[in-house]
């Protein structure tokens, strides 16, 4: 059984067995674990935006449901109105491409909410959720599956690799910003 269970499971008994030192011990291995995985040590974390469309079409709380819903950890959230300074440093691989300028516009169109999410394989598993970058090719049941037609309004962005996912989340958020937390049912309980 997992710590984290046995911790919680106690705590209904009222723990009147258990000593103040078993308890300290409890509540400290089971703040190492990843809440949202279970697994030791993993923090992985990635950059979200829902873009100025998403903002628009009021999307933003149906987005932040899937991730939250998948399990993962909300560790830092704004909206702002980006720069082309901004963009053209987020998209510094793009500016070649015929459709950069347009992208430009895009993205600077309206607010935007950025987001960075936290959880064992949380670059990948949010690629997955968000669907192919064409929504064209996205399958039913993505983020741009089910709620945009053309790729030029994709309604959303994640970064694409974990290491993309560190500059990005550097790029977006200052790191007093992001916000590192423990869950009620895993620990804290036990302070008094
Ligand atoms: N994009 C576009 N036309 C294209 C390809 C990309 O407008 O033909 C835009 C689209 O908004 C996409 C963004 O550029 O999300 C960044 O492209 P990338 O290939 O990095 O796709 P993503 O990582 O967003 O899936
Ligand atoms: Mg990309």
């Amino acid at each position: 059984m997992a710590v984290g269970a046995l911790c919680l499971m106690n705590s209904f008994r009222g723990v009147r067995s258990a000593s103040r030192l078993q308890i300290t011990w409890l509540c400290e291995h089971t703040r190492s674990h990843s809440i949202t995985s279970g697994i030791p040590g993993v923090k992985e974390r990635t950059l979200v935006a829902v873009k100025p469309d998403g903002v628009q079409r009021r999307l933003i709380g149906q987005i932040i449901k899937r991730f939250e819903q998948r399990g993962f950890r909300l560790v830092g959230l704004k909206m702002l109105q980006a720069s082309e300074e901004l963009l053209a440093q987020h998209y510094s691989s793009l500016h070649r491409k015929p459709f950069y300028p347009s992208l430009l516009r895009y993205m600077t169109s309206g607010p935007v909410v950025a987001m960075v999410w936290e959880g064992h394989n949380v670059v990948k598993s949010t690629r997955m959720l968000l669907g192919n970058t064409n929504p064209a090719e996205a399958s039913p049941g993505t983020i741009r599956g089910d709620f945009s037609i053309h790729i030029s309004r994709n309604i959303v962005h994640a970064s694409d690799s974990t290491e993309v996912a560190q500059k990005e989340i550097s790029l977006w958020f200052q790191r007093s910003e992001l916000i590192d937390w423990e869950c009620c049912d895993h620990g804290n309980i036990y302070h008094p």
